[in-house]
């Protein structure tokens, strides 16, 4: 260390970490803040990008920018690799270096989720999932590849496989995806093909269980799916997915042929439990204490999608408000050891309620006892959502892009990007593009036209 200015390690600039950072900000302490991505994103809106409702920068910002003011905070890009509990150091890859050791008297590790093929790994090279900006780009280019081909397709039998969308999970966001891919055919692209009707698109969603959003109450479930098949979107429940290639899905033994397959089913935690040999739950979620400490270090703190916490009974759920408050607390809680002030109760999670969009102008809304749908839902959603977003320039430009597509029905980023310039070879292939960590599975998802 190079005084004796006690530092805090926090590693990600996800929702919880942001939060620990922020509660940090009046503290005399060193804090460091690592993350692999030189931005916080809002996870929530990660499907209006994919479906071209919202720009990528219109959902995520540099976290160097947002804590630009904190003048005890330093911002690192860079990979934790792991932790070395006795000696108090993580080990950070970055832009040119590996295994960098950092050492820290506070540690907060806020490291998200990733996804979780339920043991079926293979099926990740057909069904991407979107969990990050170039995850979600990837899916518009290949969404918005998929109509371009089908026009430029010679034999109609093809344009049924080119045009049938499958999401494999009917949570919140596999039923928010449905409904904004109904809105996106049926509005936006509905007038702009000529050999193709766009409106033909099949969009099936398949879960197995018996109801969409499972989660909310089955009133708002009922009504969720009701919306759902007014947009046309087919409903498939009851049968798990059996398998996944690059022809389509099969599911309850019935194949459904598509060429584009979304995967938003399950997460899985990052590898914070394996770092620090920690007591994990069945899904590799660190155990934690409630003061959010892993237990026998009370300098090393979990939050978020990669801590599992019981309250009342049952598990807290993976959801922003979550690492938020968790966040929050972790900060307060170290910054009161800091200055030696009596540490506070254990956390208590408040539950402000969830939300669930389903198309145009429809929400579900659930906070306690209060369970609504509709429009009225629609716009608590659109408040809050801009409420939470990270900067006022993103809040004022999402504000401004939603009025517009609301009144005009168009969408604000078609483009079909491809960041490894033009295909070479044959331009008739479809196929994922992304960043750099898509590039493995761009070749295993690149298929040629059967003919
Ligand atoms: C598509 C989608 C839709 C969602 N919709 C909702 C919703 O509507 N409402 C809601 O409440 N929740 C929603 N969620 C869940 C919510 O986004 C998460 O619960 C929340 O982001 C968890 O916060 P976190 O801080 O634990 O992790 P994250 O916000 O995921 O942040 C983790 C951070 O850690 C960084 N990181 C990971 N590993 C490393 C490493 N080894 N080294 C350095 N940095 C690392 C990542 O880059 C990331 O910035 C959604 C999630 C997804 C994927």
């Amino acid at each position: 260390m190079l005084d004796s200015t006690p530092r805090v390690v926090i590693v990600g600039g996800g929702f919880g970490g942001l939060a620990a950072a922020k509660a940090l900000r009046k503290t005399d302490a060193q804090v460091v803040l690592i993350d692999r991505q030189n931005h916080h994103l809002f996870q929530p809106l990660l499907y209006q990008v994919a479906t071209s409702a919202l720009s990528p920068a219109q959902i995520a910002s540099p976290i160097r920018s947002i804590l630009r003011r904190q003048r005890n905070t330093t911002v690192i890009l860079g990979e934790v690799t792991g932790v070395d509990r006795d000696r108090k150091r993580v080990f950070v890859d970055s832009v040119d270096r590996e295994g960098v050791p950092l050492e820290y008297d506070y540690l907060i590790l806020a490291t998200g989720a990733s996804h979780s093929y339920f043991g079926h790994d293979e099926f990740a090279q057909f069904a991407p999932g979107i969990k990050s900006l170039a995850d979600a780009v990837s899916t518009r280019n290949h969404v918005l590849r998929a109509f371009e081909q089908a026009e430029a397709e010679e034999d109609p039998k093809r344009h049924a496989d080119l045009l049938t969308f499958v999401l494999v999970g009917a949570g919140p966001t596999g039923v928010e995806m449905a409904g904004a891919l109904a809105i996106l055919v049926r509005n936006a692209l509905r007038s702009e093909f000529r050999r193709i009707d766009p409106t033909s698109a099949r969009i099936v969603l398949v879960d197995a269980g018996p109801r969409v959003i499972g989660p909310f109450a089955e009133s708002l479930s009922a009504a969720a799916r009701i919306r759902l098949e007014q947009l046309g979107v087919e409903v498939r429940l009851g049968h798990a997915v059996d398998h996944i290639d690059a022809d389509g899905v099969i599911v309850g033994g019935e194949r459904i042929a598509s060429k584009t397959v979304i995967w938003t089913a399950g997460v899985a935690p990052s590898p914070a439990g394996k770092w620090l040999k920690a007591a994990t739950d069945r899904a590799g979620r660190v155990r934690i204490q409630p003061d959010l400490s892993v237990q026998g270090h009370p300098e090393i703190f979990v939050l978020g999608d990669t801590a599992s916490l019981d309250q009342d009974g049952h598990p807290l759920a993976g959801v922003a408000q979550v690492a938020m408050q968790q966040g929050r607390y972790a900060g307060r809680l170290i910054h009161r050891r800091i200055v030696g002030a009596s540490v506070p109760p254990p956390f208590r999670y408040f539950d402000k309620g969830t939300m669930a969009v389903v198309g145009k102008g429809f929400a579900v809304l659930q906070s306690g006892r209060l369970r609504l749908s509709g429009f009225l839902a629609w716009l608590a959603w659109a408040a809050v959502h801009l409420e939470f977003l990270a900067q006022s320039s993103l809040r004022v430009s999402v504000f401004v892009q939603w009025v517009w597509t609301y009144v005009t029905g168009q969408r604000a980023s078609r483009l079909i990007v491809n960041h490894h310039g033009p295909s070479s070879g044959d331009s008739r292939a479809l196929r994922w593009v992304g960043s750099s960590r898509d590039d493995s599975r761009a070749s295993f998802l690149s298929h040629e036209p059967s003919r």
